[in-house]
């Protein structure tokens, strides 16, 4: 039921409860009935109370929380894709353990009801002017921004790596694109002997620890099928550590003991010769010198960086992130512009579970800064990643700004569980479903309190 811009003319939809009708060339609203207006002319314009740039987890979870404040017909969303996925899930699909079709729903079936779903890119964003301009020609003025863009992939910039389509003949996968996660599955399927090599790119990710996630999963895979005493493991990352926060680094760094996994830090996948199956990697602290590893299956995570059409507006820092204040989410500079999620420069790990609890505190600051007051809720930085160690065990790290652990179970959560693996693989995706995207889900840290008998 999302309301998609792509004709030439101008229609008005109205919607009410229990009837649907459409009527042209009019707007009003009618008691509950709410009548709104879709269209993509070259020309055409159109003004929103709230903007929301991207339909991605925070941006579908923001668009259902500011129309419950505001109204379904004063919020509108950019997003191009027809189809809207949960990402997490995609370690699971790499492995062969869920489907990929499991991952993703239409877009039209996530977008909150009566929100105005403008189907396309953002090309430029003109905070000067509170405006955006689209891809299909539109130019969209708001009175609120919120950005949740996310951040872009750059498979290109692997010299050599050949086209998608070649990738299974070249048993390459990745897990960090719903175009090529299947491939992992079938390089791991076809492993046959040798070394399965996994990367870790030198720019910031997206979950920082799907990269290892995949390794762990092929070590139980190979072992599971008796062909783990014929391949060697090799974790190449550009990390001078294994993961960012020392208590789950401890109990990580044990379990690639135990398994028999080789780490080398500091190592960046520069260059794949397919033809070869050779993956080149650089030494990142003595540039220049460069390691040739053979590979009987290559596992890559290509490196990131923010979308251009953030980068290339005045909202941008240095590095090109959305420029974000870290407690707020209020734009340092545009006092009514916001940002969640990937894309911006908070400092922290970038994960939907750091959205959701963005999501709340953003909820609050948008709240204040409406009534011009000052906001006076504060994000900590919360993010969580489930670390994946087997088709049945997780660790689930919880944690800061500061890197500290912030668990809201009162277990010790550095420890592999498969209580953990059933949150993962099937609590997780129907809390992200049915209560993130619906604005219900904030993040546990009401949980984490009780949990804590209020000691936390
Ligand atoms: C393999 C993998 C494993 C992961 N595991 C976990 C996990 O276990 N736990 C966890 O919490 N997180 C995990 N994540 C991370 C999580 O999926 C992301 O952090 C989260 O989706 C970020 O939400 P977002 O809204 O910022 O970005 P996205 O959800 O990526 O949404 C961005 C949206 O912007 C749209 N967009 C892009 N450019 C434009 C444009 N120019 N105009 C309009 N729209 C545009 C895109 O189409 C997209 O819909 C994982 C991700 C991957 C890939």
């Amino acid at each position: 039921r999302g309301y998609c811009s792509s004709s030439m003319a101008t229609v008005t939809v109205m919607h009410c409860q229990p009837a649907l009708w459409r009527q042209s060339y009019r707007t009003a609203r009618l008691g509950s009935c709410h009548l709104h207006t879709t269209s993509s002319h070259a020309s055409s314009k159109d003004h929103y109370k709230v903007l929301v740039l991207g339909g991605g987890s925070g941006g579908i979870t923001m668009s259902a929380r500011m129309k419950r404040k505001f109204g379904a017909e004063n919020v509108a969303v950019v997003e191009p894709s027809e189809m809207h996925y949960y990402q997490p899930i995609w370690t699971l699909v790499g492995a062969g353990a869920k489907s990929l079709a499991s991952s993703g729903r239409p877009t039209a079936s996530v977008m909150p009801p009566g929100v105005r779903w403008v189907k396309s890119k953002v090309q430029e964003i003109m905070p000067d002017t509170n405006t955006v301009k689209t891809d299909n020609g539109m130019k969209i003025s708001y009175e609120y921004l919120i950005v949740a863009l996310g951040l872009q992939l750059h498979y290109e910039k692997i010299k050599g790596l050949p086209d998608i389509e070649d990738w299974v003949k070249f048993k390459i996968g990745s897990n960090y694109s719903v175009q090529t996660v299947e491939k992992t599955w079938k390089a791991l399927e076809n492993f046959k002997e040798g070394n399965a090599v996994f990367s870790f790119p030198n720019t910031p990710v997206k979950c920082a620890g799907a990269p290892q996630k995949i390794m762990y999963l092929t070590d139980a895979y190979l072992r599971k099928t008796g062909k783990r005493s014929k391949a060697n493991i090799v974790y190449n990352t550009s990390l001078p550590v294994l993961f960012g926060v020392k208590k789950y680094a401890d109990a990580l760094w044990e379990i690639v003991k135990n398994r028999n996994i080789q780490v080398n830090l500091r190592q960046n996948l520069i260059e794949v010769r397919p033809d070869k199956q050779q993956a080149v990697f650089e030494n990142l602290d003595k540039p220049g010198e460069t390691k040739v590893f053979e590979y009987e299956m290559l596992h890559v995570t290509p490196p990131m960086g923010p979308v251009s059409a953030v980068k290339e507006s005045s909202l941008a820092d240095g590095a090109g992130w959305l420029d974000v204040n870290k407690d707020t989410l209020q734009h340092k500079r545009y006092p009514n512009v916001f940002g969640i999620g990937d894309c911006t420069n908070l400092p922290t790990s970038k994960t939907a579970a750091a959205v959701a609890a963005q999501s709340s505190i953003l909820d609050r600051t948008i709240s204040k800064i409406m009534k011009n007051e000052k906001p006076d809720r504060k994000y900590d930085g919360y993010t969580s990643c489930p670390l994946v160690t087997s088709y049945n065990t997780v660790i689930l790290a919880e944690f800061d700004y500061d890197g500290q652990p912030l668990e809201t179970f009162p277990i010790d959560q550095s420890k592999e569980r498969r209580t953990m693996f059933h949150m993962k693989a099937d609590v997780m995706p129907h809390l992200y479903w049915h209560g993130l995207l619906k604005g219900l889900w904030g993040g546990p840290g009401p949980y984490r309190k009780i949990m804590h008998l209020g000691m936390k």
